[in-house]
């Protein structure tokens, strides 16, 4: 049947970081840059994106890989989920990030899905992603936003027309280790730091990365900083086996003795890019992880949250995570 078929594109298969660069800057915005395709394929196979061209990495080695570099390490863009889970480097020294793979979609999701496709991948509106025309998509409303919309899953901060969320379980994770993000296009090369590439509505509400046409995701460097801090990870969602987070929390503790020298608290999917706990990071400074700190940060948390109508219960969730992430 025509109407479930994958409209055609010419796919193009590079086997190197530079013959990739080049052919996205020869296609511009007629090019999609395919990596595991899980979240690719679900757009094409529901014809909502038609790209004529697809430029697919799965041939390029070098993007692929974990090396430590000096006291911090680098990954490779199209390095898997199940590497990430799997790498001892990074359940010894960053478990953080490997626990934050390990809890993206199914095992056989993560064998074939890549770091760089999971921070680069697009919200899951619903709206959107049924392809109507709403502020992302270049209309002129948010239909999620309404009192009667269907917006359990979406965000309860900083939302700016649209109220879509981040879907990313690995990004609050990069977030709370201070990654740096490296991109190359024709022009050259740029690193930035994790925080800033995700994309506010706010700033640009047609992308959810910092990316533009002819940019590739090469590297994800995790600085020494965090290196086998205290992490605490948990990701809550409706089903056990996969399935998209409703909140969850990255946090690293550098202690002092029973003190917190310096913490960082990262929330995922309440907010359409990881929503950094600054104010709670600040609170925690010098203060003990006890119960009391602990009801004090959760509170803190919450403060300036704004459901919707149907999303209220996150707050609650995030007070709960920040509050068990500080006792660990
Ligand atoms: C059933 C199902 C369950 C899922 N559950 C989860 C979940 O629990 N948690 C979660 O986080 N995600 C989930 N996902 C979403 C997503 O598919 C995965 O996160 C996956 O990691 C995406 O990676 P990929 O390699 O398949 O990317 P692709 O689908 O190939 O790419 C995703 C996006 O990133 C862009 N991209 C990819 N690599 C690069 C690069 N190097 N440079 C520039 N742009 C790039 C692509 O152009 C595309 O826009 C789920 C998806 C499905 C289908
Ligand atoms: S939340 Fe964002 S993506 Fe969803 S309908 Fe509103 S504008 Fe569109």
């Amino acid at each position: 049947m025509l109407s479930d078929a994958i409209t055609g594109f010419e796919l193009l298969q590079p086997a190197t970081v530079e013959d990739a660069i080049d052919l996205l800057d020869r296609y511009g915005r007629e090019a999609w840059v395919l990596a595991g395709g899980y979240d690719s394929l679900d757009w094409f196979k529901d014809r909502v994106k038609q790209p004529p061209v697809v430029i697919d990495l799965e041939g390029v080695r070098e993007l692929r890989g974990i090396r430590s570099v000096g006291g911090g390490i680098e990954i490779g863009a199209m390095t898997t989920l199940t590497a990430l889970e799997r790498s001892d480097t990074l359940r010894s020294r960053f478990s953080l990030l490997a626990e934050a793979a390990a809890n993206v979609a199914s095992p056989q999701i993560r064998h074939a899905a890549s770091i760089g496709g999971n921070v680069a991948q697009d919200t899951r509106c619903w709206y959107y992603r049924y392809g109507v025309a709403c502020y992302r998509a270049g209309g002129n409303t948010c239909y999620a936003a309404a009192p009667e919309a269907m917006n359990r899953e979406h965000a309860v901060f900083g939302a700016s027309r649209c109220v879509a969320v981040s879907p990313s379980d690995t990004a609050p994770a990069l977030v709370a280790l201070d990654a740096e993000m490296v991109i190359r296009n024709t022009r050259g090369e740029r690193t930035i730091a994790a925080a800033d590439f995700f994309m506010p509505p706010s700033i640009d509400i047609q992308r959810m990365t910092i990316l533009e046409p002819g940019d590739l995701l090469t590297t994800i460097r995790l600085p020494e900083t965090w290196a086998s801090a205290d992490f605490y990870f948990e990701k809550v969602a409706d089903r056990q086996s996969w399935d998209f987070a409703l909140a969850s929390i990255a946090a690293a503790f550098r202690m002092d003795g029973p003190t917190i020298a310096e913490a960082r608290i990262v929330g995922g999917a309440v907010q359409c890019v990881p929503r950094r706990f600054a104010g709670v990071e600040r609170m925690l400074r010098g203060e003990s992880r006890t119960a009391a700190i602990a009801e004090q940060a959760g509170t803190l948390a919450t403060r300036g949250a704004e459901p919707l109508g149907r999303n209220e219960y996150k707050v609650v969730l995030v007070e709960n995570l920040v509050k068990r992430a500080v006792l660990g």
